[in-house]
């Protein structure tokens, strides 16, 4: 498998399990990061590569 362009599309595309997913569709992952900059911050982030 090709490896991800960045740590977003790692997400999107399955291949990074260590985060808390939220919201998934084909194009869109909501979640939680490793080390959130703010408690409860929520990361939702469009497929950019
Ligand atoms: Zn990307």
């Amino acid at each position: 498998m090709i490896p991800p362009a960045c740590p977003f599309c790692a997400v999107i595309t399955g291949q990074d399990r260590t985060v808390r997913e939220i919201y998934r569709d084909a194009d869109t992952v909501a979640f939680f990061p490793l080390n959130p900059a703010t408690h409860g911050r929520i990361i939702a982030q469009f497929r950019c590569c």
